[in-house]
């Protein structure tokens, strides 16, 4: 095996001119023991190999089955068939391995998405799935792309903390101690002091805290990892373990931030739009196909593609929220009682069903909504002039709600100590990221994007379990 194989992405764009080729790759199908459609993962597209059965031997037509990996050896030639320009007339094959019809899953047809979620290492060999997952990774190429264009740093910040203070949600402790018999402290209580760290410490629920330190020095920087939440929520939009992008950047105000979180977004869109192509068209008519099946007013009004577009090509919406608590307030479903919870005053947390009101109902277009009263978001959120709100900004989009979450910092040593106080906080907890207001402070700002939420948004899935490879929800960490 000397001979260079080839990719099918790379066959499928020769000139055929009776050229000897390699390939490998899985079997998609194999039709009157003549046809098999191989792919390789390289393109949603299949090679088409002709076997002349005369020319191999019973055993090995056996193992050509669906789920089979095979090394083809042939000619590419032009197709004589419809679907395909070029197609290899086999002269050689090895079996890598078999997959035996009787058992293998992922049998030519559709499966539910349920069932695949159960097959979750074999899910990937779908249509499908291999096409959210090179979407998710070009995704992510692109966002580093942005940040390193636009002179951020890339920053690791740590998956295991120490400071339970974060404030973004449940954590999952991180301990070595034995569960059956905790060392105790004289006051009866876990001493952690003999865990290994030498203290209390748990998986990160945000990098943002860290990556604030490292904005203060680099100017700008992005964290883009893994992070984790123990809330139990079974929701199409939450996972216990995301991937989350956190850009921090010195000498930014809100206004600057809402400016790059919405330029960053259409970037990202309009990379994949230019590069998965080919994907794209395939989960845009998968999700047509399954819309179908759903009732009218469920169904989206936009082809896939057509909403990437608009997204990339049309302003965001910025408002206040008290200007969308005035919007809620008067709207139809909430003068009818038709939510779930009724806006009646000034100063509660925006629910789900709001969000998505003022985005697929009211405004039709991805909204920002900024100013949050202080009650309702974390302390570190910049005070605004009124005294009660502060300078955060969550941008909803259709279908997801909620799929960015930021705000302006508050740089003042003062203000914040005082916030840390009202909380109930220790503020030696905090006492380096109190420093930071003590050495050089500065105005400075940040956002955190779902990684997950956004590759559900450009590809279209529903439920957040299938745009990620392994899925870590409540009682589910099998795989
Ligand atoms: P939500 O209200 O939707 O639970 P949040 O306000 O708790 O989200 P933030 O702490 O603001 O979320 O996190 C920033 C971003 O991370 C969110 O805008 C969202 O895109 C994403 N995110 C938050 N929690 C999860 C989760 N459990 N699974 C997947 N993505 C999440
Ligand atoms: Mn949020």
């Amino acid at each position: 095996m000397s001979m260079k194989t080839s990719s099918v992405t790379e066959l499928l764009s020769l000139a055929a001119t009776g050229q000897e080729v390699t390939v490998n790759g899985w079997v998609k199908a194999f039709r009157s023991n003549r046809f098999i459609a191989l792919n390789d993962g390289s393109t949603l597209r299949n090679i088409q190999c002709v076997v002349d059965f005369e020319k191999f031997e019973e055993d090995i037509l056996k193992q050509i089955s669906t789920g089979a990996a095979l090394w083809v050896k042939g000619v590419l030639v032009e197709s004589q068939g419809r679907g395909q320009s070029v197609e290899i007339q086999v002269n050689d094959i090895r079996i890598h391995g078999g997959a035996n019809p009787e058992n293998y899953p992922i049998q030519p047809k559709k499966h539910s998405m349920e069932f695949l979620r159960e097959q979750a290492h074999l899910r990937v060999r779908t249509n499908t799935f291999a096409a959210v997952m090179r979407l998710r990774s070009a995704l992510a190429f692109a966002i580093h792309h942005y940040f390193q264009k636009n002179g951020f740093y890339y920053m690791h910040s740590p998956i295991i903390t120490g400071s339970d203070a974060e404030g973004a949600g449940e954590m999952f402790r991180v301990t070595t101690l034995d569960p059956k018999s905790p060392p105790q402290t004289s006051e009866g209580t876990v001493d952690f002091g003999q865990d290994f760290f030498g203290k209390e410490t748990n998986l990160t629920v945000s990098g943002q805290l860290e990556a604030e330190a490292y904005a203060m020095g680099l100017g700008k920087v992005y964290t883009f990892g893994p992070t984790f939440r123990a809330e139990n929520s079974n929701t199409s939009r939450h996972l216990a373990e995301f991937w989350m992008i956190e850009p921090e950047m010195a000498f930014y105000d809100l206004q600057d931030n809402m400016n790059l979180a919405e330029d960053f977004i259409k970037n990202i869109i309009e990379y994949v739009l230019e590069h998965c192509e080919e994907d794209l068209q395939f989960l845009q008519k998968r999700l047509e196909d399954e819309e179908k099946s759903k009732p009218q007013h469920e169904r989206s009004s936009m082809p896939l593609i057509e909403k990437l577009e608009f997204v990339s090509r049309n302003e965001f919406k910025r408002i206040t929220y008290t200007e969308a608590i005035e919007i809620l307030k008067n709207s139809k479903p909430n003068k009818k009682k038709k939510f779930q919870y009724l806006i009646e005053e000034w100063g509660i947390d925006l629910q789900s069903e709001h969000e998505r009101y003022l985005v697929e109902k009211h405004f039709n277009c991805p909204v920002i909504l900024y100013d949050y009263p202080a009650k309702i978001k974390a302390f570190y959120m910049r005070l605004n002039e009124d005294g009660k709100t502060v300078r955060a900004m969550d941008i909803l989009f259709p279908g997801i709600g909620e799929i960015v979450g930021g705000s302006q910092r508050e740089e003042r040593l003062e203000v914040l100590q005082e916030k840390i106080k009202a909380l109930g906080i220790d503020e030696k907890e905090l006492w380096w990221y109190l420093d930071l207001r003590r050495y050089g402070t500065a105005e400075h700002s940040g956002f955190g994007l779902g990684f997950e939420r956004m590759v559900q948004f450009v590809t279209g899935m529903g439920n957040i379990r299938d745009v990620i490879p392994f899925p870590r929800t409540p009682q589910n960490a099998e795989f």
